[in-house]
């Protein structure tokens, strides 16, 4: 898994490093695979007369006046000139340094747009360089990269142009793609393709530019697909050449659950458990994510496959990422199992020493079948006699590392991840290498669409009123309190201002209080008395986010709903409509809510489905966001797209012929596209 040895950017100091690492920027490779966002032309200088308006171009000026302005509000104000015209400049943030650059008489090279203002043509906080007169222009468009802060663009610019003359001299240009398929593909040669992106030519019309550029990039999302392709199969294939127990359905175990169970499987429960099954009766690792919306099923599924593992005589675990949820699931499984003769062994960083040490010996002796737990099952001194099968759920709240540390607790189990949170297709393409996914695409019958209300702060009494009703009718009631990123402690207090609040709103009922810093007894306790019904209105924290399920629940009430992100709406709202009743979410929300909260709000109003919701999450956020660069490693594809379908599927011919034919030279792309990534990426 470590990281293939960098070959590093020659003597760089090492704050630059780090800012560099922040990019994903570790070596030559990187930098000359960092490619610009965009391009500035400053190869022209635009007389001010003739400069269009509203497109950016260069202008070289003399400055005539400069004042700072107070109204409407404190500003720089110059008046600036060349022999077709004159402007004006604006500086709305200025420092003692621009003041001096902007000098009466000084002469500067400003690069922005020309806009009809209030004081005639004006440029508002163009770049600005001084030049002496006549002082050349650059011959090509200057590449604009994607940085962070504190890496100016010139730095950026001066480091990839360096990387790729160094690349140059070493050799490490040359083309990974052999003639014939370059030829088949009409595709430029590679270091043509850099070369064009980082420093495009200067003497070419505007039209063979545009051509060029296209066909750079081509070359570009080809190389990128291709990479994909290739580590993909060689994921694929590195998986079937592992061996893990056959583990095939017998059916004496799970035929007896189903037959207990109080309800039957829905068809896509049905489907699912089968695709997993055939999984496990292979020889070789499954690797399989299970997405089903909120409330879908997916428990009883992990529970059946879990079974086939135990049937023929391996153990289970099941990794859960809360405390509240492990717990539930442990509940849960040992119901069911109980009747079984099935021992369930129980694993939380807040067990006591000698429980934990009960535990662990009947899992090394292979005592306990199954194994539930939060990120304590993946502690060092946790030890399977025998491990077949390994079960994440909220398999998106867990790092890379974690879950192939309890992968690690076997020889090679199979694998199933369970998550709520749908990534779209193309997208979970994109970051695992090699995944197989089924999709629980139905609801358990009987469920009722939550109603979604918003409810303005200001009326929060009347949300009251309705937790008054809801509970004198036998129905229980979450309140979620904001979400406060800044700070846990005021999180805490909020959280417990809400209760007592709620306390002495609702006086005939009990409420209770359940947060992340209760030791994990006192968290059970309270939801244990409020599953049995003994508390109703439970005031929370985000801790029961994920999973929990006590289907008499019918009202959930969201404070500040503002301040939280889709999925996190998604899965709260999808605490409710779980049993009969019907069932409403009512967000509460501040009185002016800004504009990407308002798209929110409006998204989880609007839409039910989790799918939908996701994609549109996707398209608000952007791929990156949306799957969390610290969950998922790094994406495999920053410039191709998957929709382009004839890229994509000449790109998976040209992997298939080269593995086949030319190994090597489908060694060295994939090296030069991912370097160690790729590694991160199966699991
Ligand atoms: P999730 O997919 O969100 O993890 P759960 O597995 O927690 O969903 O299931 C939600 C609820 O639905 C549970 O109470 C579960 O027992 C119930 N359930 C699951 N499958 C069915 C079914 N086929 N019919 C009726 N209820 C079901
Ligand atoms: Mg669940």
């Amino acid at each position: 898994m470590a990281k293939a040895e960098p070959s590093g950017f020659g003597n760089i100091s090492q704050p630059l490093a780090a800012k560099l690492a922040k990019l994903g920027l570790h070596c030559d490779a990187d930098l000359i695979l960092h490619l610009p966002l965009r391009y500035e032309d400053e190869t022209q200088i635009v007389p001010l007369a003739e400069a269009p308006e509203g497109l950016p171009v260069q202008v070289e000026v003399e400055v005539f006046s400069t004042d700072i302005a107070y109204r409407p509000r404190r500003q720089l104000i110059s008046r600036v000139r060349d022999d077709s015209g004159m402007i004006a400049v604006r500086l709305l943030n200025f420092y003692p340094s621009q003041q001096k650059q902007f000098a009466p008489g000084a002469r500067l090279r400003l690069y922005g747009e020309v806009r009809d203002g209030y004081f005639g043509p004006e440029m508002v906080h163009p770049r600005a360089k001084a030049v002496l007169p006549g002082a050349s222009l650059p011959e090509a468009l200057t590449p604009v990269y994607p940085t962070t802060a504190g890496l100016s663009q010139l730095m950026l610019r001066k480091l990839i142009l360096t990387s790729l003359a160094r690349a140059e001299e070493q050799g490490d240009l040359v083309d990974t793609l052999p003639k014939d398929l370059r030829a088949a593909q009409s595709l430029m040669p590679f270091d043509a393709a850099v070369r064009m992106l980082h420093l495009p030519p200067a003497a070419l019309t505007p039209e063979a530019l545009e051509q060029r550029n296209r066909d750079a990039w081509r070359r570009i999302r080809f190389d990128e697909l291709l990479a994909q392709q290739i580590s993909l199969r060689r994921a694929y294939a590195a998986r079937r050449a592992r061996t893990s127990p056959a583990l095939p359905a017998r059916g004496s175990l799970t035929a007896r659950l189903l037959k207990e169970l109080p309800f039957r499987l829905t068809g896509a429960q049905q489907r699912t458990w089968l695709e997993i099954a055939n999984d496990l009766a292979q020889a070789h690792p499954m690797q399989r994510l299970l997405q089903g919306d909120v409330g879908s099923g997916k428990t009883i599924v992990a529970a059946l496959a879990l079974l086939q593992a135990v049937e023929n005589g391996w153990q289970g675990a099941l990794m859960a990422p809360t405390e509240i949820l492990a717990e539930q699931h442990w509940r849960k499984l040992s119901s069911w199992l109980a009747p079984l003769g099935i021992e369930v062994a129980w694993l939380s960083g807040s067990l006591k020493k000698a429980q934990k040490q009960t535990m662990l010996s009947a899992l090394r002796e292979g005592r306990a079948a199954l194994a539930v737990g939060t990120h304590a099952l993946i502690e060092e001194a946790v030890e399977f006699e025998r491990l077949g099968l390994a079960v994440v759920d909220e398999q998106h709240r867990f790092g890379v590392r974690q879950r192939l540390a309890l992968r690690h607790k076997g020889t090679s189990p199979h694998q199933l991840m369970m998550s709520a949170t749908p990534i779209p297709r193309t997208l979970a393409m994109s970051y695992y290498a090699d995944l197989d996914v089924s999709v629980i695409d139905e609801m358990p019958p009987g469920r009722k669409p939550v109603l979604t209300k918003l409810v303005v702060e200001a009326r929060r009494d009347e949300v009251v009123a309705r937790i008054r009703d809801a509970c004198a009718q036998g129905r229980q009631a979450y309140w979620v309190c904001p979400l406060i990123e800044e700070s846990e402690t005021l999180q805490l207090k909020t959280a417990i201002e809400t209760f007592e609040r709620l306390g002495a709103e609702l006086p005939d009922l009990n409420v209770g209080l359940v947060h992340g810093r209760l030791k994990g007894a006192e968290k059970a306790a309270v939801m244990a008395a409020f599953v049995a019904g003994e508390v109703q209105v439970l005031v929370a924290t985000t801790v029961i986010e994920v999973g929990v399920d006590v289907p008499n629940a019918s009202l959930m009430v969201i404070e500040h709903a503002e301040r939280f992100g889709l999925s996190q709406l998604h899965q709260l709202r999808g605490r409710v409509g779980r049993g009969a009743a019907e069932s409403a979410c009512i967000l509460l929300y501040a009185q002016r809510p800004g504009e990407t909260a308002r798209a929110r709000l409006k998204i989880i109003y609007e839409n039910n489905d989790g799918f939908e919701i996701a994609r549109q999450d996707l398209h608000l956020r952007g791929p990156g966001e949306f799957v969390g660069a610290r969950q998922s490693g790094v994406p495999l594809l920053r410039y191709a797209d998957l929709e382009d379908d004839a890229l994509v599927e000449a790109a998976r011919v040209a992997a298939e012929a080269l593995l086949r034919e030319q190994p090597d030279a489908a060694a060295r792309h994939v090296e030069r596209w991912l370097g160690g990534r790729g590694e991160l990426l199966k699991v």
